[in-house]
Parts: C-alpha cells; structure tokens; sequence
C-alpha cells in the first residue's frame, strides 16, 4: 500500500507541473483529491488494515494530500499569472471603435441671454450686483416713489410675504441697495428674478428675469441714456439694430421713455416676429427721478443718472424665435437641446 501511495505521489506531481490549464489543473486536483478520487480511494480502503498499520498509513496519506494541495495552490497562482499577461498582452484598445455617447448639458437660452448682457455691459465699466428676492417693500417699492396706493403694490400683481415683505416685482430694489450704499460714480446692472401674480400664459409666468441698468454720475444726461442704449441694442442684436423712444411713465424716473428696436429677423419691414409694426418693444428707461436720488441721500443738484429695464424672456423668445415663454420654464430636455 505504501509503494501504491508512494506511485500516486510520483505520478501526480509530474501531472500537476506539466498542466498548462486552469481546467487541466483542477481535472488533476479532481482526479487525485476529489470524492472519487485515487487517494481518497486509498482512504476508503484502509478499513482492511490491521488496527497497527491504520494509523500509518493514514498519517502519510495525509501527507502526501498536503504536498498535493500545496503544489496545486502553486502551481494555480502560476498559471493566473501567466493567464494575466498573455490577456494583457493580447487585448489593446481600439481607439477608432466608436465610444458611448455622453449626454452633455448646453447652457439655458435665458442663461445665454444674461450672460451675453453681461458681458457687453462689463465691457463698458460697469458692475453686475445681485440682490434679494424676498425683499422688503421698502427697497421694491417705497424708495422708488411708489407710494402706497400706487396700483403697482396692489395685492392683485404682488406676491407678499407679510405686510412689508415682497418677492420682489423688479430688480430696481438692487439698485436703492446700491445707491445707498456707494457714492456716485455708480456704473451696474442687477440682473436676476422677479415674481408678479399673472396667470401662466404664452407671454406671462409668474416668475421672469429682468436686467437692469442704472448710472449715477455728475452731468448724466438723456443722451448719455440714447447712446447707451443704441450701443448695448447693436452689440445684443445686430449692426444694423436701429432704436426709437416713446414717451412714458414709471414712478421713478422722470422723463420716462420706452423704447424699441427695429425688428431683427425683417430688418423693420414688418414680420410675423414684429406683428407687421418693424419695431419690437424691448425695454422701459428714464431719468432717476430726483426724488428718488434724495431718498437714496445723493444730492440731486449734484448728480443726475439713468436707469433702464427689460425682461430677460422677452429678448430671449425674439432672439431664438421661441413663441410660448413656458417653454422656457418647463425643462423639456427636447427642446433645451435646441439652443
Ligand atoms: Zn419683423
């Protein structure tokens, strides 16, 4: 029995270095160590022995067991290894297959469209100041000269948080907080969020974006305003953009003028863009009231300035030919995608 064990030894671990396989190193370890297999039959058959030869036998069938297991524990990391690089060395990577596509983001049209007036007014030395949009009634309306029966403040437009806490109806609140905290010279534009109780349709939202502008210096005048405004409406829209002011009214500013544009899709003739007018409504603009100044404790005999407003949406829906504003808010991918 001895020279039999002593045969499976010999003969198995020959076997195990010349395997040249994971398979073929386990079919061994199966052949030799498995349930039905020879050493283990060895094992089976020791119940013929003799109560002295028992133990003997079984110690060096245990023995050469754990030879076995070790040399096949070696033999497996070695093959692994090799297994390893032959993978590594056979699979490259094909640069030219074509890869997973990334869906990648693009930038909101209204984002475009504040950038894009950002941009051209830092350009012109101007600062771009953020403000609050819960804010007090104070800065929304009080110091604009929009006293407290001014239709403006109606319950019906405004969304109020406690008597004197509004989400603010215009970013001109960003402009007091500016004028009573700088001294003139002020060069800025605050554009951001405002909130007003209309009903969602094709033109209105209850939340909109607005920019505007404001400058505070020593001999500002009108001209100072048109040429301004003609400047920014050529770089946002086009060369050939031609502007015109009409009369108006704002609480704060004193002479108030609203302006247009010429059309920028028909060059003025008259388009579905424009309605057939040539001209496109884009922003209200004036004279800061002196009133205002005062409030704001700029002497008004020293200093005059102007300020101007337009809705981000407005610009964005000409510039792009959006027809329905709520596109802009409801973040259909299909159509973000677009712009
Ligand atoms: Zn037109």
């Amino acid at each position: 029995m001895k020279e039999q064990i002593a045969k499976i030894k010999e003969v198995s671990l020959v076997e195990i270095s010349s395997a040249s396989t994971l398979q073929e190193l386990e079919n061994i370890r199966v052949k030799y160590l498995g349930k039905k297999g020879e050493l283990t039959a060895v094992l089976r058959g020791m119940g013929a022995l003799s109560a002295e030869e028992r133990p003997i036998i079984g110690s060096l069938v245990n023995l050469v067991k754990d030879s076995l297991e070790q040399e096949i524990d070696k033999k497996e990391q070695i093959l692994k290894n090799e297994e390893l690089l032959i993978k590594l060395s056979t699979e490259n990577i094909d640069i030219t297959e074509p890869s997973k596509k990334v869906e990648l983001g693009s930038i909101h049209p209204l984002t475009q469209v504040i950038d894009e007036v950002k941009e051209i007014f830092l350009g012109m030395g101007y600062q771009v100041v953020d403000g609050p949009e819960i804010e007090k009634t104070y800065y929304v309306f009080d110091q604009l000269n929009t006293p407290v029966d001014h239709p403006a403040r109606d319950l019906q437009d405004t969304f109020y948080i406690t008597e004197d806490i509004v989400l603010r109806s215009q970013t001109s609140s960003v402009q007091i907080r500016t004028m009573e905290n700088e001294k003139p010279p002020i060069k800025m534009i605050c554009p951001g969020a405002v909130y007003r109780s209309d009903t969602v349709d094709a033109t209105h939202s209850p939340v909109f974006h607005q920019i505007e502008g404001l400058v505070v210096d020593k001999n500002i005048s009108m001209t100072d305003l048109k040429g301004t405004l003609e400047m920014f409406a050529k770089k946002c829209l086009g060369e050939n953009t031609k502007i015109r002011f009409r009369p108006h009214h704002f609480p704060y500013t004193e002479p108030s003028a609203e302006v247009d544009v010429s059309c920028f899709v028909c060059g003025g003739k008259g388009c579905r863009v424009c309605k057939g007018e040539g001209w496109i409504e884009l922003l209200g603009c004036g004279m800061v009231h002196p009133k205002v100044l005062e409030n704001c404790g700029i002497d008004s005999k020293e200093y005059s300035g102007f300020a101007f407003g337009f809705g981000v949406e407005r610009i964005a829906m000409a510039k792009f030919g959006i027809e329905d504003m709520r596109l802009l808010f409801e973040n259909d991918v299909r159509f973000l995608k677009q712009f």
